[in-house]
């Protein structure tokens, strides 16, 4: 069951997007070559709390920490460890924060020192994807639509769309109603209606789509063992459009980088 939200509950999971934005705009600075996703984790705890809220992810599902830290190879729901980051690799970090009962859950694939050009393709078109996804998410849509406008874009540069895991509704819950694929077909699925709050993850690999599971019940990996990316937003339907809740903008001024490409999905645009 759907769960819509009201005008007022949505202003509180603006407060919850915020926690998790800020967060990952504070790791940005601390993302580099020797650093450990443990001590990315610990630090990450630290700054939620005090920001009067709960780390999302920690005992949800009996996951063990904060942060799902997932490097390179790895497509979600690593967990965080000693092996330092090493220039080259890609680290997708996911981060769910509770505040005011409500979940935050953001996601972003930093790159550690230099990368790729290849790999940074990667990194770029999945976070344009999720951008080309939010847009369909407007009253009168469906979920096929948003699903079939990643797939299609994702799959036009040649990369795989994994299948096995995918977006959720957000609110009192870490994962309610619907599920949110990253592919689909138009017009199918669950109707949008005004008031939903969903958060919206491509997860996209370099090669195949296919994954695996590993034995410590969480890591999941490319079949492959190619890179893969992961980036998510909370989006709620505000006036039947996409309105972001969550915000790079944290971790582009830790970056000092201007960015304009969330400005259509602004209360105002
Ligand atoms: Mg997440
Ligand atoms: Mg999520």
């Amino acid at each position: 069951m759907i769960k819509v939200k009201t005008k007022e509950e949505i202003e509180i999971m603006r407060e919850s997007a915020l926690v998790v934005s800020k967060t990952l705009g504070m790791l940005a600075k601390e993302v580099k070559p020797g650093v450990t996703t443990l001590f990315l984790d610990k630090l990450a705890e630290e700054f939620i709390r005090e920001q009067n809220a709960i780390p999302g992810f920690l005992g949800l599902y009996d996951f063990p920490n904060t942060l799902c830290m997932s490097p390179n190879s790895q497509v979600v729901h690593g967990i965080p460890n000693k092996k330092p980051l090493i220039e080259g690799d890609i680290i997708s970090i996911d981060c769910g924060a509770i505040k005011n009962g409500f979940y935050g859950d953001h996601a972003y694939t930093f790159a550690v020192g230099e990368i790729d050009a290849e790999i940074q393709k990667l990194l770029d078109v999945t976070k344009e994807s999720l951008y080309v996804g939010i847009r369909e998410l407007k009253v009168g849509n469906r979920v096929g639509d948003v699903g079939f406008a990643i797939q299609n874009f994702t799959e036009n540069h040649g990369y795989g769309v994994v299948r096995e895991l995918v977006g959720h509704g957000l609110g009192r819950e870490m994962h309610e109603d619907p599920e949110m694929p990253n592919y689909g077909r138009r017009g199918r699925g669950k109707k949008f209606v005004e008031g939903m709050v969903v958060a919206i993850e491509p997860m996209t690999n370099l090669g195949t789509h296919k994954i695996k599971q590993h034995s410590d019940g969480w890591t999941i990996t490319t079949l492959d063992n190619k890179p893969s990316a992961h980036f998510e937003h909370d989006v709620a339907i505000v006036n039947g459009k996409p309105e972001l809740l969550s915000t790079f903008k944290y971790i582009y001024d830790a970056f000092g980088i201007e960015s304009n490409e969330e400005d259509e999905f602004r209360a105002n645009s």
